[in-house]
């Protein structure tokens, strides 16, 4: 029997998740069934979207349960197994969740290859963010050489490809981060032609600046008082992909709708196009992603940067943290080496 430690979610947050939202635990696992494997975590991927599967409401995904094991992408390494496609040793991306061990169906896991990649790039910029960037600006914003995108968590693992990959587009990239430490980052080490910080007092103003010729492509992974300021600046015919909404995911999710006939009259009148996505609706591009975002990578036109926190236990902190932009790039915990 193996035990694994593991985080469950100990109960549903009203607004900010709190520490006792969650509980350590140990359990002990199964030992592996046929086809299955035994894994141990080796890195944690933390995400935005775990937010939404702590409520218990409908949406595009099931909640996790009270007591179950929270959600997450993982870096594993195989332990043993009883599926023929896998070895002992073998380093796989799975969704094992917020737990140092767990039991797998070998068919659902991807084997990763350790020479070719940092491992860690299978949970970021190679993973499923770095994924979401560019399903969602190539196939929603199609931005055009000389046109003006601008996006926001632009310091973090989708806006960070999203800017990258408009650049290699040709567009004019305008990013949009907390602070002048990630805007810095944004400028100078991506490569963005301009960094606003949303959180200067005069953000909609210096926004306003940096795009002389509107906005043809808002790619929006935030929400709240930045769309505020991205709204009034869009051009006819701008395509805003709408990814995400973090700057809400702790609000009690009742709906703003005094607002809502005044955008509309924009959305016909500058005949704008806002579409959401959820990034496994594009699944069948994947092959031409890692194709294209490999050799980005390999030419240093796209550039990424890691937050990684040790050990499971920080996990709660570190995720609660990602909801105030306390992380400064791709958010990991590492939970072995
Ligand atoms: P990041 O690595 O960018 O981390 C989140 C960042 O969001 C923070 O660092 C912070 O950056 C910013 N942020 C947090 N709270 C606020 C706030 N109240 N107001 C403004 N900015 C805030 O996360 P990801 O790159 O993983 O995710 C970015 C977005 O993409 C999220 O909304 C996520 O839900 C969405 N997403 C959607 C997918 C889909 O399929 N549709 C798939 C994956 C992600 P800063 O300090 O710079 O403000």
């Amino acid at each position: 029997m193996t035990q694994s430690r593991r985080i469950v979610l100990a109960a549903r947050p009203h607004g900010r998740p709190q520490p006792s939202d969650f509980r350590m635990e140990t359990a002990e696992l199964p030992s592996p069934g046929e086809g299955e494997v035994l894994l141990q975590t080796l890195y944690l991927s933390l995400d935005p979207y775990m937010r939404g599967r702590m409520n218990d409401v409908k949406s595009y995904a099931a909640p996790v349960e009270i007591g179950a094991v929270m959600e997450g992408g993982t870096v594993s390494r195989v332990l043993e197994s009883r599926n023929p496609a896998l070895r002992a040793g073998d380093i796989v991306l799975s969704h094992s969740g917020w737990q140092s061990h767990a039991v797998a169906d070998g068919a659902a896991l991807r084997k990763l290859d350790p020479a070719a990649a940092p491992v860690t790039t299978a949970l970021g910029v190679l993973g499923m963010p770095g994924f979401t960037a560019y399903a969602g600006l190539l196939t929603i914003g199609k931005p055009k050489a000389g046109e003006t995108l601008v996006v926001a968590a632009a310091s973090g693992a989708v806006g960070s490809a999203v800017g990258q990959i408009a650049k290699i587009k040709g567009a004019r990239v305008v990013g949009i981060a907390g602070g002048p430490e990630k805007c810095a980052f944004v400028r100078d080490e991506l490569g963005f032609d301009a960094a606003i910080d949303h959180r200067a007092p005069d953000f909609a103003e210096q926004l306003k600046a940096a795009c002389p010729q509107g906005i043809d492509v808002y790619f929006e992974n935030v929400g709240g008082h930045v769309w505020d300021a991205v709204f009034p600046l869009f051009n006819e015919f701008a395509r805003i992909p709408v990814c995400g909404l973090i700057a809400q995911y702790n609000s009690s999710g009742k709906a703003q709708t005094d607002r809502l006939p005044a955008t509309m009259r924009e959305v016909l009148s500058r005949s704008l196009t806002i579409r959401g996505f959820i990034q496994r609706e594009f699944v069948d591009q994947r092959k031409d992603f890692y194709g294209e975002m490999t050799g980005w990578i390999a030419e240093g036109r796209v550039r990424y940067r890691e937050d990684i926190v040790d050990g499971l236990e920080n996990a709660p902190e570190a995720f609660m943290g990602l909801l105030e932009g306390k992380n400064f790039g791709k958010l990991v915990v590492k939970i072995a080496d």
